[in-house]
């Protein structure tokens, strides 16, 4: 995710998790058709396309991300107003500062609660 944003930066980039249970266990990046450094949106094609991949694999949707090329890791006013995958995790990439931060959110009472995340070692 950070690698995808980096290449991305300045402009917004964005993606799907997957994976089983509640591991995420593959990134598919996607592009992001408002070619903006503030907002994001993934062509209904290629999510489609996405979701049939997912499906195939035998795999679930877990998340969806995007980056924070200037700004941190938070769902700005425009996130709250767009998030419509309401059982999913949502994913910040943020570049703000040297190290990149990656937060994630759940959206729960409707606002979204951050969610604790671990990082398991590469199997
Ligand atoms: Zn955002």
């Amino acid at each position: 995710m950070v690698q995808h944003a980096r290449r991305e930066a300045p402009l917004e980039c964005c993606g799907l998790l997957t994976g089983h249970d509640d591991s995420v266990d593959e990134i598919v990046c996607c592009s992001n058709e408002n070619k903006s450094e503030v907002e994001f949106s993934i062509p209904p094609s290629e999510l489609f396309e996405a979701f049939r991949g997912i499906r195939q694999r035998g795999k679930r949707l877990l998340g969806i991300y995007h980056s924070h090329p200037r700004t941190r890791a938070f769902p700005s006013a425009k996130d709250l107003d767009e998030y419509h995958y309401h059982a999913i995790g949502y994913w910040i990439v943020s570049l703000q500062n040297r190290s990149p931060v990656v937060r994630c959110f759940r959206w729960e009472d409707n606002t979204f609660q951050e969610t604790q995340f671990q990082v398991l070692e590469n199997r």
